[in-house]
């Protein structure tokens, strides 16, 4: 049986990505959608042959709870309202995918859990790279200590945001900015080579050079990860600059991404050479594992607590920025990056 999935939020992510991905899955179909734009429905109605009856709006979207076409919601909106529509899904009986970052505080990512934990239902993240090859990679060379203890890593995720993109610049609904959007990657890009939860976290804000785009949201940070056995991870985000790394130095040698993070063309060194790993598509095969993980009834790797973890951990980077002091993190839920 294939596992029908309906998209809530018809934009870029959902469009350009997720949409082609299910297409190229083997347990998944694209069986239902969610939008606010009649246009878009009749478009993506015709284009992927989705009956009338799998087609909601925001209003209602609720009723999904009666259609069994629909095994799992997949919440592809702009931040500030994953936890709204994630809670609506689980209380209507759904699974649910909820895309990166899981909410704006941690306080939502619990409510999250809870609701699902309720319907008796599986939630996960959309976190792509950990069912994509080279990351992987880097979690094993890292974790099994390959290259001797690491010692350093470097994690960069940045891109040039373009002004068409409202929320992320902090307009409209907001909640956007680099650290949330791309910071992330860097974060968890450092956890996951280092298979550990850092301990501590001191982050600066980068210079505003463009006073018109980035009024709202910050253009970029610095932050450092702290580990309890003296590793450090110097991470950095940006909307104005293009970097897309993930490097480890380690007591026997080095390893890397560069791109590490982007939804293709990824490529790996290490100091004995290249690593010579096929490109995968990484959205088909994380939305996969997820449908197997519910047609055998087994946990997500991806799961809410690996969300809220870190949507804890991005709070600590913006209070170590906004107050100059070192943050510590020993309280974030202790849950593991699994591969
Ligand atoms: P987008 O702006 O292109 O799409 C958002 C959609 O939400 C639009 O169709 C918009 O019409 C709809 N929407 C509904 N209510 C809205 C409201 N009140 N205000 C604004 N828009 C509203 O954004 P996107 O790039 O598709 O990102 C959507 C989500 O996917 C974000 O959480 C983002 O972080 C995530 N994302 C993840 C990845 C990844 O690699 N995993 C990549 C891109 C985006």
């Amino acid at each position: 049986r294939k596992i029908g999935i309906a998209l809530v939020g018809l934009g870029q992510y959902s469009e350009g990505q997720l949409a082609p991905a299910l297409e190229k899955t083997t347990n998944c179909r694209l069986a239902g959608i969610v939008t606010g734009t009649p246009e878009k429905a009749e478009k993506w109605k015709k284009k992927y042959d989705i009956p009338d009856k799998n087609v909601y709006d925001y209003k209602t979207f609720d009723t999904i709870a009666d259609n069994p076409d629909i095994d799992v919601v997949y919440v592809v909106l702009p931040n500030a309202l994953h936890a709204e529509y994630v809670i609506r899904a689980a209380k209507a009986g759904k699974h649910v995918i909820c895309e990166k970052p899981m909410a704006m505080t941690p306080e939502e990512c619990q409510q999250m859990i809870d609701a699902c934990k309720k319907a008796g239902k599986q939630l996960s993240i959309g976190y792509r790279l950990h069912f994509e090859p080279h990351n992987q990679e880097m979690m094993r060379l890292g974790q099994n200590q390959t290259f001797g203890k690491i010692n350093k890593i470097i994690a960069q995720d940045g891109q040039v945001q373009s002004e068409d993109n409202p929320w992320r610049l902090g307009r409209g609904i907001g909640s956007g900015g680099p650290i949330r959007d791309v910071g992330i990657y860097a974060l968890q890009g450092a956890i996951y080579t280092k298979g550990q939860i850092p301990i501590a976290i001191t982050a600066k804000f980068h210079p505003i050079t463009d006073p018109k785009k980035f009024d709202k949201v910050e253009e970029g940070a610095d932050f450092q990860l702290y580990f309890s056995d003296g590793t450090t991870a110097d991470c950095s985000a940006s909307f104005n600059k293009k970097m897309n790394k993930l490097r480890a130095e380690a007591a026997n040698g080095w390893f890397e991404l560069d791109p590490a993070y982007a939804y293709g063309g990824l490529s790996g060194e290490t100091s004995k050479g290249k690593m010579n790993i096929d490109n995968v598509p990484q959205q088909a095969r994380q939305m996969d594992a997820f449908a197997q993980c519910i047609l055998t009834d087994t946990p997500t790797t991806v799961p809410g607590e690996l969300g809220m973890r870190d949507v804890q951990l991005i709070s600590a980077i913006f209070e170590a920025a906004r107050t100059g002091k070192k943050i510590d993190t020993k309280n974030v839920i202790q849950y593991m990056d699994k591969s």
